[in-house]
């Protein structure tokens, strides 16, 4: 699954970069239908132009033959004013096909945001852990907007310029076929140096937007990780790293853009060289008497308009490129199937009390490696789990089978006696609380992060939830309290902050079930004991899984894990476990050695070597 952009990205061949652009466009029609009335309507436009730009250089043809060379003074004021009506109708013409189909445009891309966001909250942790958020991130801006330029500025240009083509082509053949044939020997040249400069920029747009997405990604990790950057003296390879990466976007916009704008130069070449065909070999027709002077004049007309549409779809379809490849990826991105989802007999899960069981589980994250094995285990509810082993022995993986973040590979997983894959997602998740290290924070106020936990709370609710949670106090200090914005990803809040009204959101969503991953991070002394307070307050009376850090929650816990390598080693209370003397001892000499055991800080640090 993980395969599918890097896979698209790599096929080169013509034939499927056609097929796939055909069934791109299939697919964006799909969307268009809604607004088919619309879209009709543009293309009324788009025949409306066509046509009127096909007649006008005809009636200034007639114009001269009928009226101007035998002086009919009356004739050429009618005729002036049907070209005046003819071209009026042009611009209403081209005005409202960009309105309509622009208006079609706007809509599909409106239903397309939303389609990827609800797509996106159905994607399994997997690949959103798996894809650099980055390259996420780029790749739904970026292309939503290089789609939206293609809607907007780009299909209704594209047809009508086709039709206009086909409209003056129609006509120059119905005037005078010898010089129709003359005017277009000109097209071969031009269709083949198209083809040359479209090839060269599809390779060049294709180097901007992935050199684009390595830029985005190196950024938002570096604002991500910038702590950790400098912690690890990396800041110098990663700055030299991005360096190179926004060097290489640079040149290949520059390159991108040669391209393109020796493009209009070679076609305007080629224009020169067929107005002088029109008016050598259309002059020596007329010497000849073979046609009018107007019918020249009118040629003369037709080789500018027939230039202007071919230099339009050739650039346009540059842009046609970019956006049918953002387009391509998009729908890469929406047909990625939610690794996880409700059985179609799913039922909801009846309100739980809290009993967990672990039967035989055995989970791996790829087929062939066990993440855990035979894990066996029966929580009554309201009893405190501490889950504790050296990094990587698999104890958030244990956790994240609990919400069905993923689904177990043998035995089963059920809560209150239901299996948790034979209930909705939705009803399973809803009973679950999460407080993770590092708690997740929406743009917004601290008001909306608390009651995300429960959307129908009160806002009195809320606030007694930041009481029981420790988090009032603070809260009350900002600026504007409850209503002050926490900022992107709430970066304005200290962690302990964050960790505090993550916990709020928790009690306020008052779940059975509750899991927990106790910060490893240190942070001020008060701060720790006011979320100690307040995590005791969350577990008090719920079913909870604690992966443990801190020696008073392990002694507090009904039962201590031991995990080693996915499997449990060893399980009892703290005093059993010191008592066996075996792996948990070994641990616990390593990190809680403090002696004096009762101080009121005992974090020691991460679990591990
Ligand atoms: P712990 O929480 O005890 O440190 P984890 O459950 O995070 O351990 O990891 C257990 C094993 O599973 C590790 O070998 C880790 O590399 C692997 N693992 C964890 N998450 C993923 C993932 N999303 N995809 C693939 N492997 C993973």
């Amino acid at each position: 699954m993980m395969g599918g952009p890097m896979h698209r990205m790599m096929q080169n061949t013509e034939e499927e970069k056609a097929a796939n652009n055909m069934a791109v466009v299939r697919r964006l029609v799909q969307y268009l239908k809604p607004y088919w009335l619309s879209v009709l309507g543009a293309f009324v436009m788009i025949l409306v132009t066509a046509f009127s730009q096909a007649i006008g250089p005809l009636l200034i043809g007639r114009a001269i033959d009928e009226f101007i060379t035998v002086g009919d003074r009356t004739g050429l004021a009618r005729i002036m004013l049907m070209l005046f009506g003819v071209y009026s109708l042009n611009l209403v013409g081209m005005r409202y096909q960009i309105y309509w189909m622009n208006y079609a445009g706007q809509n599909v891309l409106a239903d397309l945001r939303a389609k990827i966001m609800k797509h996106i909250q159905s994607l399994s942790l997997q690949y959103l852990e798996g894809s650099e958020a980055g390259d996420l991130m780029s790749r739904l801006v970026n292309d939503v907007d290089t789609i939206n330029t293609f809607f907007s500025q780009g299909i209704s240009q594209m047809i009508g310029a086709t039709f206009s083509l086909l409209g003056i082509v129609i006509a120059m053949f119905s005037v005078d076929w010898r010089l129709a044939l003359a005017t277009l020997a000109i097209v071969p040249v031009m269709l083949l140096t198209t083809e040359r400069f479209s090839k060269m920029a599809r390779q060049a747009f294709r180097r901007t937007r992935t050199t684009i997405g390595d830029v985005s990604a190196d950024l938002q990790e570096e604002l991500g990780g910038v702590k950790v950057a400098q912690a690890f003296n990396r800041t110098e390879e990663n700055v030299s790293r991005f360096t190179e990466r926004n060097a290489a976007n640079r040149d290949a916009n520059v390159q991108a853009n040669a391209v393109t704008s020796a493009f209009a130069p070679a076609m305007d070449v080629l224009s020169t060289i067929d107005t002088a065909i029109v008016a050598g070999f259309g002059g020596y027709l007329a010497i000849n008497g073979a046609l009018t002077v107007g019918v020249v004049v009118a040629f003369l007309q037709y080789v500018q308009n027939f230039f202007r549409p071919i230099n339009t779809v050739a650039q346009l379809w540059t842009v046609a490129q970019s956006a049918f490849a953002a387009a391509e990826r998009v729908f890469d991105l929406l047909d990625m199937e939610p690794e996880i989802t409700d059985a179609p007999d799913a039922i909801e899960q009846p309100e739980i009390t809290g009993k967990v069981v672990f039967d035989n589980v055995t989970f791996g994250y790829d087929s062939d490696l066990d993440v855990l094995r035979n894990v066996n285990l029966e929580v009554e509810p309201g009893k405190m789990i501490a889950i504790v082993g050296p990094t990587g022995a698999g104890k958030s993986t244990m956790i994240s089978l609990l919400p069905r973040f993923y689904d177990v590979d043998e035995g089963t997983l059920s809560i209150d006696g239901y299996d948790v894959r034979q209930v909705t997602q939705n009803s399973l998740r809803t009973q679950m609380g999460m407080v993770l290290q590092e708690p997740f924070l929406f743009s917004g106020t601290v008001m909306d992060n608390i009651r995300y936990g429960s959307l129908t709370a009160t806002d009195e609710e809320v606030i007694g939830a930041a009481k029981a949670a420790n988090a009032h106090e603070f809260i009350m200090r900002m600026p504007e309290g409850y209503a002050t914005d926490v900022g992107e990803r709430g970066n304005l809040l200290s962690l302990g902050q964050r960790q505090l009204i993550s916990i709020a959101r928790a009690i306020l969503a008052n779940p059975r079930i509750l899991i927990l991953d106790e910060a490893t991070a240190s942070v001020d002394t008060r701060t720790e004991s006011l979320i100690q307070e307040a995590l005791d307050h969350l577990l008090k009376g719920r079913t909870s899984f604690v992966i443990a850090h801190r020696l008073s929650t392990i002694r507090n816990a009904d039962l201590v894990l031991v995990m080693d390598h996915g499997e449990v080693v060893e399980r009892g209370t703290h005093n059993d476990l010191l008592r066996q003397g075996g792996l948990y001892m070994d641990l616990y000499n390593r990190q809680f050695y403090v002696p004096q055991e009762e101080t009121s800080k005992e974090v020691v640090g991460q679990n591990g070597h």
